[in-house]
């Protein structure tokens, strides 16, 4: 029987989660769907002093809202729970003092100050990295140098220690990950990380690897900036004797700053002003509010495509994909190995692709909601009418309103430039001529609203251009915009007139 594939996202709730988390967390989820596995969330909080309230269900929030949610996970339950490692705590001693005794970790009483002096030492002799490693550990306070003896009474004592692993050497570290292949390190560059706080906490390394060992995680899909680590972890899952079951590992891709020049930060996206995170995000600590695709009007579907294709190709020419979609094409094998630029205007193609393709009603809504803050009534077939004709020129909800006002409300104020350039004798002249027609109309509608400005510009042998402009102006302020007949359609003839009158009493 093949082994049932589960993967896991194992964010550290430690603020809001970057869009490079939300594609992480997709990837996996993806690939769980994909391959008929599960899909788990465990949240990664054993560093109390980074712990933010509110940021665990922020992701909760944000993967609800892309349209995935976790098989298992702190909200779902599973078998392998619990799912947040502070309450796991109690699991992770038992590996640490294994390794212990395995001769793989060892104890180390050194207080701050003997590690300041250590790295100062180090620094003073032009060690470039000055760490505690293979061969600094032999000059400090651990049980690699104390006797047994002397260890025990520290430790009886209550003396605080954390555990250490023991980094061999010499040994070339090795592991095929899916994306980048093989990946080599020498021993000698690594480090003797902390593996168990003073605290009696893990750090993450241990905690990741117990915990993806115990939650029979198969495959470790996460971002490129854990790649140095994954060495450790392989030494973690040999030296625990669980080379056999170790997870295969894919790294992701950096997101690149919209020129393609380095890691995309939360700064790059305040300076280009788009959002790097998924939904809205107020700072707990000093109430910074920073916004959030959602709230900036990105449609959850184009949001997850965006990122979906952010270091992922379908291989084809293909760029709009439904989940359903995106689950039947995804592999890791089409994963990038180079870093993914992001481009926000590839967001907003998406998010006018998603628009385009919504309903009458639901874009009447959108509108709607814009309506009721400008304290304005309409009713809800006018609304969709309105929202069905700006559909192609959006590329947010909110345009439908900011780019269609005039739907619903005379111009406030008329575009000068426009004004300078076509509002002019003739042109005035020809809205007067075309009023009156407008006025013997029963109801109007765009096509007898044409026939009677071809009247207007027949009788007075204009051409267009003379007087489609300042219709223009008059009923909307500008130019540009929607068809213009389909304009005075929604408006009707009695609020036209009006807006000619009103065009004509201030600006000639
Ligand atoms: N807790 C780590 C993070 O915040 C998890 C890394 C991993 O997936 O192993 O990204």
């Amino acid at each position: 029987m093949t082994q049932q594939v589960r993967v896991r996202f194992a964010p550290s709730p430690t603020g809001a989660l970057h869009v490079g988390g939300v594609r992480t967390a997709l990837y996996n989820y993806l690939f769980a769907r994909k391959n008929g596995g599960k899909f788990i969330l465990r949240i990664e909080d054993t560093d109390q002093t980074r712990f933010v309230p509110g940021a665990e269900s922020y992701i909760m929030e944000a993967m609800r809202w892309c349209g995935f949610e976790p098989d298992e996970g702190p909200e779902q339950g599973g078998e392998y729970g619990p799912y947040r490692q502070s309450e796991r705590k109690e699991m992770y001693r038992q590996y640490a003092e294994q390794l212990v005794a395995s001769g793989h970790a060892y104890y180390a009483f050194d207080t701050p100050e003997e590690l300041e002096k250590m790295r100062e030492e180090l620094k003073a002799k032009k060690v470039a990295n000055p760490t505690y490693n293979a061969i600094t550990r032999m000059t400090m306070t651990n049980s690699v140098t104390l006797s047994e003896e002397e260890v025990k009474t520290r430790i009886d004592s209550g003396e605080p220690y954390v555990i250490r692993l023991k980094m061999p050497s010499k040994e070339e570290v090795r592991f095929q990950d899916l994306v980048r292949d093989w990946v080599m390190v020498h021993s000698s560059t690594l480090d003797d990380k902390v593996i168990m706080k003073g605290d009696g906490m893990p750090t993450y390394h241990l905690a990741n690897v117990v915990d993806d060992h115990l939650m029979k995680i198969t495959h470790v899909i996460r971002g490129e900036e854990w790649l140095p680590s994954a060495p450790l972890h392989v030494l973690l899952y040999r030296f625990l004797g669980w080379e056999d079951t170790m997870p295969q590992f894919a790294h992701l891709p950096l997101l690149l700053k919209p020129d393609g020049n380095g890691k995309l930060s939360k700064r790059d996206a305040e300076k280009h002003g788009f959002p790097i995170f998924p939904l809205k995000w107020e700072n707990p600590a000093d109430g910074e509010q920073v916004a959030g695709f959602r709230e900036d009007g990105y449609l959850s579907g184009a949001f997850v495509n965006f990122i979906a294709l952010l270091g992922w190709n379908p291989g084809t020419e293909q760029e709009v994909f439904s989940m359903e979609e995106l689950i039947e094409a995804f592999s890791v094998e089409r994963i990038t190995k180079s870093g993914a630029r992001f481009d926000i205007a590839k967001a907003k193609w998406y998010n006018e692709h998603y628009l385009r393709a919504e309903s009458d009603e639901q874009l009447g809504a959108y509108l709607q909601q814009s309506l009721k803050a400008a304290g304005i009534e309409a009713d809800d077939a006018k609304a969709q009418k309105v929202a069905s004709i700006m559909r192609d020129r959006i590329t947010f909800p909110a345009d439908i309103w900011e780019q269609g006002q005039f739907f619903f409300r005379a111009p406030q104020d008329y575009d000068e430039q426009a004004v300078s350039k076509k509002w002019n004798e003739d042109a005035v002249k020809a809205l007067l001529n075309y009023k009156e027609r407008l006025a013997s109309l029963g109801e109007v509608t765009a096509a007898n609203a044409k026939e009677a400005l071809q009247a207007t510009l027949d009788e007075l042998g204009f051409g267009f251009g003379k007087a489609m402009p300042a219709l223009r102006i008059a009923a909307t302020g500008a130019m540009g915009g929607p068809d213009m007949m389909e304009i005075i359609e929604v408006i009707g003839k009695d609020e036209m007139i009006n807006r000619i009158d009103q065009a004509i009493a201030k600006l000639s």
